[in-house]
């Protein structure tokens, strides 16, 4: 490696990373490093942590943007975060442990794109939108139509997540989160789910349900979202949701669970979420 660039704005960022398309764009190198060793050393790399626009969370009435380079320990304790969408924090929290926190950051999370990426799902139910900048100028992506398949997205070759907006949800929004390994810290996910369920006058008028680790890439269950849809949140509806969503996923068998395993963890999770979001006021 010859190159290295430390941008210390997003603009000198988004100039270093269309100078040098070859080199290696690095925030926290919690995924980059992993493998480092097995790979050719890139040209070069064009550190982000140096540039301040990368990082921190900010808000507004009706949104949260969260800059890509914000790292997990930040947002795990953020007050806005914690107060408003819970679930991104409960997610931030069980990536890793505080080594990892530390340094990994959310916009890393997402273009890695693993289908086991924890914060991915709760992205989904979140129904974030992506602020992606390049020379060309910044287009925003909402985050279901950002993956499109196992570890590929729409981000272009010279552009660079800068920040993800999330909508402050509803009053009436029900978050939920869960992530199930081989034990209860540090463990690469087998299931995660993430569900904002919206309940007026006794019944649930929308529903989002973001799943991972049940297909190549996170998803979100549109069958059985629309199966909770117009319905109580009750065990009846939480039973045609799980039915809703065996038909509509194929998670595989692999080293870490057996699709059976898989689907059945994914319909309790959703059952549950439905069943408990009838039980708060
Ligand atoms: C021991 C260990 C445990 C882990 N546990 C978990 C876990 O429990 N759950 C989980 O989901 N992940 C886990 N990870 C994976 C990793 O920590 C996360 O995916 C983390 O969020 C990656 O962020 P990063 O900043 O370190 O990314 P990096 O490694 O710096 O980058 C990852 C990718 O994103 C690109 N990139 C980064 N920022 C931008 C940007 N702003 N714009 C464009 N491209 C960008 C890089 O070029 C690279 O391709 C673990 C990793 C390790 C080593």
């Amino acid at each position: 490696m010859t190159g290295y660039l430390r941008p210390a704005t997003l603009a000198d960022a988004v100039a270093a990373h269309a100078a040098h398309p070859d080199w290696m764009v690095l925030a926290g190198g919690t995924d980059l490093m992993v493998n480092a060793n097995h790979r050719s050393a890139p040209p070069g790399i064009v550190d982000l942590c140096g540039c301040a626009e990368l990082r921190g969370i900010v808000r507004d009435a009706d949104t949260i943007r969260i800059a890509a380079g914000t790292t997990w320990l930040d947002i795990i304790g953020h007050e806005w975060v914690v107060a408003q969408v819970p679930i991104l924090a409960a997610a931030a929290g069980e990536i890793g442990a505080l080594q990892i926190q530390a340094r990994g950051t959310i916009g890393g999370n997402i273009v890695t794109s693993s289908p086991v990426g924890d914060s991915l799902p709760v992205l989904l139910a979140l129904d974030a939108t992506l602020e992606l900048a390049s020379p060309r100028g910044r287009r925003d992506v909402p985050y279901r139509s950002f993956t499109t398949g196992y570890r590929t997205t729409v981000l272009a070759a010279d552009e660079l997540i800068a920040a993800i907006t999330i909508p402050v949800p509803a009053a009436g929004t029900r978050l939920a989160w869960r992530k199930v390994g081989t034990r209860a810290a540090q463990s690469i996910s087998k299931v995660m789910a993430a569900a904002a369920i919206h309940v007026e006058h006794g019944l649930i008028s929308w529903a989002r349900f973001g799943l991972g680790a049940v297909a190549e890439r996170p998803i979100r269950a549109a069958a059985a979202e629309a199966a909770a849809t117009g319905r109580p949140p009750d065990a009846d509806t939480g039973r045609a949701v799980a039915v809703a969503l065996a038909d509509e996923i194929r998670p595989i068998t692999d080293v870490r669970s057996a699709a059976d395993y898989r689907l059945e963890v994914a319909q309790s999770l959703l059952m549950r979420f439905v069943i408990n979001a009838g039980k708060l006021p």
